[in-house]
């Protein structure tokens, strides 16, 4: 007996994919659930193998099992290969086990030749769609199958349209089949061969030049790129054409099988009768929705209707599907997992699960936790946004879309939203005292700066869309006006941010609200189920704070105390603090800043009653907190009740060459330990002050910027010391732990040193990213986003963790760190905890937690979850 190297469609299935091919196992798959797939075969891999042995000769017995095969394709379509009064035509393509997309073209409408093509002219009552699809037919076999010059063709085509004149479809039915006589001839010209005539010679040929395909120079060069062994061998799929344009009773289309932009359980799509499918992709006509197939062709539809949920329950997942109608006979063409939405891969998940398709582990993975960001966000109308054209585009610095006027100055903002104007702040980069105008503001548009400037942490903690480091805005202060690629947008004009993509419009675009309902708030409960990372959340006052616990945070992993004076006149004493020149002047200053920040503190404790509340001790970069011109300086100098000149001094000699590597961190409580005393009061005293309450408190003090631990130690001394005197003297007791952030390499390194004195550690991935590669947070905006676009460097390290250099550190550090205190809490607060493939990555080097903005607390909860279930597959 010959071996079998033919498979008819229905006798193949999914795990046949080795013999025949991706594509062929999928329609093998679809034909077996009882869909009505146009039929086909699948000529197998081993044949293609066999072809080679055979010094390029077809296998013994394939061909006779080829022409069974088309026997059987005629008899399920009532149609005839070569039969001018009903002629079955067909499409050959190849499939191998990998999907290797462009290696081959497809041979479609196989089997034309002048007879069929009248055969099929007559059937469609389209003699112009028969010659055209003749004309494609001999073009794309002579280029594919008989190996002519493409460009021969297209010069053919060039030359009847008048160079540009005309388009394709401008063609007549008679210039097409001249065009189709004048390739003929071509053929013969350049290969010497006539184009043959018979549909079985041509279906030999096309299938042997498929077989020859998977040795053509793309084909291998593919492989070679994409390490696909050489000896798999393609399969060939033969299969039936069908046709939407066949009259009214035809149609063709596509469908999701639920709403892919809300998930609504509804199938969701468009067709258009007496069509091909080109016809619904080139839009020439307006495809009807769905709904009124329902009405036009009933039965169809409810057929329709049944298959779409019949391939629901077999994929368990929504299905993108095209369709064609052939004379009142529904085809399914294709089905594939369906794109969609964030809401709508929510929603389809949680139904799913009540549906009983999917179980709950299966919902928490089928959610990209970056989709999350659009639900927890506005977003601009999609429907707005489809012809619409970015000014610019600049780093997606913080999700959500905005509209507003577009003003310049902080102060302007403030005033003209108090008045209920909506704009939109934009500044070459913002500093702290611009805060009050980022906080009058819908949204922040910056020039310079990377994803972790000024403007990008502080909008994402307040969850206002932010586009930063849109570098071809050339702004004006003076004339209040910003130039962007030719388009000049003056004070008050309009202009709409949308920070999740970076994309920066002219004019007011509509905008749709999130909706957190309640599937968000179940699979967010189901993914806790699976989660081992804990998350905790960025959070500096009582109002983020409160936001970040209704979003799951599980506690505070950074509160930058500095961040509490960007509000109102707090940024003065602040200034006055560290413009301070005795230790007396600075005192008198702290003094002020004390029961600000104690109430403060009494908030947060509050606010995350019974979870823990990691307060960091002063880290300003101090450039971000002087004033910068003369104007400021003299306000401030008003203000204070001193001496212009005397401040100017003493900012000129506070300036910095490398502020961020400057007298930052616990270098400042070090030199000024009274700053570190006063911080450390106003923590105790607040948490004595809510314990009194009866709310559970857990403060988590944590030193920044140490790289020696005698810094630490130093530090730990006076936090201790106060601590004591504090319960001493309200005779009550709170527990709490010193800790110490990691965010500079050598700290990293000797790790065992300092987890002798930190009860535990946070890395501050965003310095440890600017000190381990030495590129600057405030200045690699200019650079590495080239460096991204050049795939120099995969991602951008500030967004995602560079695991293999920053990453080890972490993983040292935690090492080391744990060698020394077997309990050591180890989390991560810089930006990183909220990115999904960072968050992988600390769940897999074994940290506690992750801590983020408020809004992402969402996305690394979910992360989180779904890097604990990939473990556990991969455990499997
Ligand atoms: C860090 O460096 O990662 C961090 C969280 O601190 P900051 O961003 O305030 O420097
Ligand atoms: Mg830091």
């Amino acid at each position: 007996m010959t071996k079998k190297w033919v498979y008819l469609f229905r006798e193949g299935n999914a795990s046949m994919r080795d013999l025949l091919g991706g594509k062929g196992a999928g329609v093998a798959e679809m034909t077996r659930t009882g869909v009505p797939v146009p039929p086909g075969f699948t000529i197998t891999t081993e044949a293609c193998n066999a072809y080679y042995e055979n010094g390029q000769q077809f296998p013994e017995g394939m061909w006779e099992q080829v022409l069974e095969g088309l026997k059987d394709i005629e008899a399920q379509t009532g149609k005839r290969f070569g039969d001018p009064s009903n002629p079955l035509l067909v499409s050959v393509r190849s499939g191998a086990k990998f999907s290797m997309p462009g290696m081959m073209d497809t041979v479609l409408n196989l089997g034309l030749n002048q007879q069929t093509r009248e055969g099929l002219a007559h059937l469609t009552n389209n003699p112009r769609f028969a010659a055209d699809a003749y004309r494609r037919f001999v073009q794309l076999f002579g280029k594919i199958v008989l190996g002519v010059d493409g460009d021969r063709f297209e010069h053919e085509m060039d030359e009847a349209k008048g160079h540009g004149q005309r388009q394709d479809t401008d063609l007549t039915t008679e210039e097409l089949l001249a065009l189709a006589e004048k390739f003929k001839a071509i053929i013969k010209e350049d290969v010497g061969v006539d184009f043959p005539d018979d549909p079985f010679e041509q279906l030999r040929a096309a299938i042997a030049a498929v077989f020859r395909s998977w040795n053509g120079r793309r084909a291998v060069d593919y492989r070679r790129v994409n390490k696909i062994p050489d000896n798999l061998g393609t399969a060939v799929n033969v299969q039936a054409m069908v046709f939407g344009n066949m009259g009214n009773d035809s149609a063709t289309g596509v469908a999701f099988t639920r709403n892919p932009s809300t998930g609504e359980p509804e199938i969701f799509g468009e067709y258009l009768v007496n069509a091909q499918g080109e016809d619904v992709v080139a839009g020439i006509r307006t495809p009807q929705p769905i709904s009124k197939l329902a009405q036009e062709m009933p039965e169809v539809y409810e057929q329709f209707h049944q298959i779409a949920k019949q391939l629901e329950r077999h994929y368990k997942d929504m299905q993108d599907v095209e369709f064609t109608i052939e004379r009142g006979k529904l085809w399914m063409l294709q089905t594939r997992t369906g794109k969609r939405t964030g809401a709508a891969a929510v929603k389809i998940a949680v139904d799913m699960v009540n549906e009983g398709l999917i179980d709950r582990a299966t919902a928490v993975q089928r959610v990209d936790p970056h989709a999350l960001d659009q639900l927890l966000h506005p977003m601009i109308d999609p429907a707005a946004r489809k012809d619409a054209h970015p000014l610019t585009v600049g780093l997606p610095a913080s999700p959500g879309a905005a509209s507003g006027k577009a003003v310049f100055d902080p102060d302007e903002a403030e005033e003209l939203a108090k008045t209920g104007e909506k704009v939109i702040l934009v500044r070459v980069e913002t500093a702290p005292e611009d805060f009050h105008g980022m906080v009058a503001a819908q949204a922040i548009l910056t020039a310079r700066g990377g994803m972790t400037s000024h403007a990008a942490v502080v909008a994402r903690g307040m969850g206002k869309p932010c586009v930063a480091g849109a570098g071809d805005l050339r702004i004006s202060y003076a004339d209040q006006l910003m130039t962007v690629n030719g388009t000049t947008i003056r004070k008050g004009d309009w202009i709409t941010l949308d920070g999740g993509s970076g994309e920066v419009f002219a004019g007011k675009m509509p905008t749709v609200e999130p909706e957190l309902s309640g599937d968000f708030a179940t699979l967010m409960s189901w993914a806790d189920e699976f989660r081992k990372l804990g998350v905790r959340a960025n959070a500096d006052i009582p109002r983020d704070a409160r936001i970040a616990r209704q979003f799951g945070a599980e506690g505070i992993g950074l509160c930058r105390t500095e961040h509490m004076f960007f509000e109102g006149d707090r940024i003065d004493a602040m200034r006055e603090m560290i413009l301070a020149d005795t230790v007396e002047e600075r005192r008198a200053a702290l003094a002020k800043i004390e029961p600000l920040q104690q109430s403060d503190f009494e908030g947060l404790f509050r606010e995350m009653a019974g979870l823990p509340v990691t307060i960091r001790t002063l880290d300003p970069p101090l450039h971000e907190f002087l004033p910068h011109d003369d104007d400021e300086i003299e306000a401030l100098a008003n203000k204070l009740g001193v001496d212009p000149r005397k401040v100017k001094a003493r900012v000129e000699s506070l300036r910095e060459a490398n502020p961020m590597l400057g007298f930052r961190g616990c270098r400042l409580g070090i030199l000024y330990p009274e700053i570190t005393e006063m911080q450390a009061r106003a923590i105790f005293k607040a948490a004595v002050k809510v314990k009194a309450e009866g709310i559970d408190v857990h403060p988590e003090v944590m030193i920044p910027l140490v790289g020696h631990v005698s810094e630490l130690k130093l530090q730990e001394e006076v936090v201790r010391r106060v601590a004591a005197e504090v319960f001493a003297e309200a005779g009550v007791e709170v527990p709490y732990l010193v800790g110490t952030m990691i965010e500079l390499p050598r700290a990293a390194l000797v790790a065992d040193e300092i987890a002798q004195v930190a009860e535990f550690f946070s890395f501050g991935t965003n310095d440890l990213t600017q000190t381990t590669l030495g590129l600057s947070r405030d200045d690699s905006g200019r650079f590495l986003p080239i460096y991204v676009e050049k795939k120099l460097i995969p991602d951008d390290p500030f967004q995602t963790i560079d695991q293999r250099g920053v990453g080890q550190l972490v993983q040292i550090g935690t090492e080391r760190g744990r060698s020394t205190r077997l309990d050591l809490k180890v989390g991560v607060c810089g930006e990183h905890g909220g990115d999904p493939a960072s968050v992988e990555f600390f769940h897999r080097v074994g940290l506690n937690y992750v801590s983020c903005s408020p809004y992402r607390v969402p996305i690394a909860r979910l992360a989180a979850a779904q890097a604990a279930l990939g473990e556990a597959k991969r455990d499997k």
